[in-house]
């Protein structure tokens, strides 16, 4: 039988994400930190533990088949794969960044400036779509002290809470590039049944992820209120109270409309709301 193989970051920001992900969906393997690879028990699957920066390469030239990386690094890496599932962690942004003191007002003042960045591919493309002429400086690492030691006037670096570029002097610019983690596969290969089996496992756990498990207790008369308020995922779930005139209804929120869902439901005679975490949701 065949046995697919998943690329995951050896070390660093996605790797305890990626591997998190991984073993929700019912996946028994050892997080080895010694070695490159590790077979997984119960799926016909290894995972292979690599640098981020190499996985897409790996992936599109078909040493394993499922890549798990910042949208970021496959960018940079230019290479031809398929984007099979966003993965919603490693979330971060590209950007821009100036010293505080700089009065440039517009993308057009960094015109013969010189910009230090890690993604001098991305850049260069950002700049040649806004008709921009900078110098790019290749840097691979700490990129956001280069305008400090004069090596350049600005810099393009990933951001995600912006603690980096305040402790450096530096002040955000303007997007080059959103990212978070995805995951990737090569091209031609996305029907695939053992990957299509491992993407349903993935959207299981996410879509449980975003989603809570809600239970609460309303008289009948107040019933057709709280229904209206709560789609579910087919319907919410009914049942009689031990007290007459009374229901539990059982439903799924979205995360994200969570805290004016339930002032709405109290406001509609909702009472002893229960609020539990979902494992996985398969449809
Ligand atoms: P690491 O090798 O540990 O620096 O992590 C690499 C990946 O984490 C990057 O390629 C991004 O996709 C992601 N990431 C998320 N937030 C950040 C951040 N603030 N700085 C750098 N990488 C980030």
């Amino acid at each position: 039988m065949k046995t697919l193989k998943i690329a995951i970051q050896k070390s660093g920001r996605l790797n305890e994400k990626s591997v998190e992900l991984l073993k929700n969906c019912g996946l028994n393997f050892e997080n080895y930190k010694s070695s490159l690879i590790s077979p997984v028990s119960n799926f016909p699957l290894e995972i292979l533990f690599l640098r981020d920066d190499d996985i897409p390469e790996y992936v599109q030239d078909g040493i394993a088949d499922l890549g798990i990386v910042g949208e970021n690094v496959i960018c940079e890496t230019e290479v031809d794969v398929a984007y099979l599932q966003r993965l919603g962690f490693g979330k971060c942004s590209l950007k821009l960044a100036v010293p505080n003191q700089a009065n440039y007002q517009s993308l057009s003042d960094l015109n013969g400036k010189a910009i230090a960045t890690s993604y001098p591919s991305i850049l260069k493309k950002f700049l040649a779509d806004n008709n921009i002429q900078s110098e790019i400086r290749t840097i691979s690492g700490s990129v956001e002290i280069s305008p400090g030691l004069g090596l350049s006037d600005a810099i393009c670096d990933l951001v995600s809470t912006g603690g980096t570029l305040k402790s450096n002097g530096l002040k955000a610019f303007g997007d080059v590039l959103h990212s978070e983690a995805v995951l990737i596969g090569r091209k031609g290969e996305e029907n695939d049944p053992l990957i299509i089996e491992l993407i349903q496992r993935i959207q299981s756990v996410l879509r449980a992820k975003e989603t809570k498990y809600v239970v609460l207790n309303v008289e009948k008369a107040h019933l057709d209120e709280i229904k209206a308020l709560l789609p579910g995922i087919k319907s919410p779930t009914v049942v009689p109270l031990a007290e007459e005139g009374w229901v539990a209804v059982h439903t799924v929120i979205p995360e994200k409309d969570f805290w004016g869902k339930i002032s709405q439901l109290k406001a509609a005679g909702a009472q002893g709301i229960v609020v539990m975490p979902i494992e996985k949701i398969i449809i």
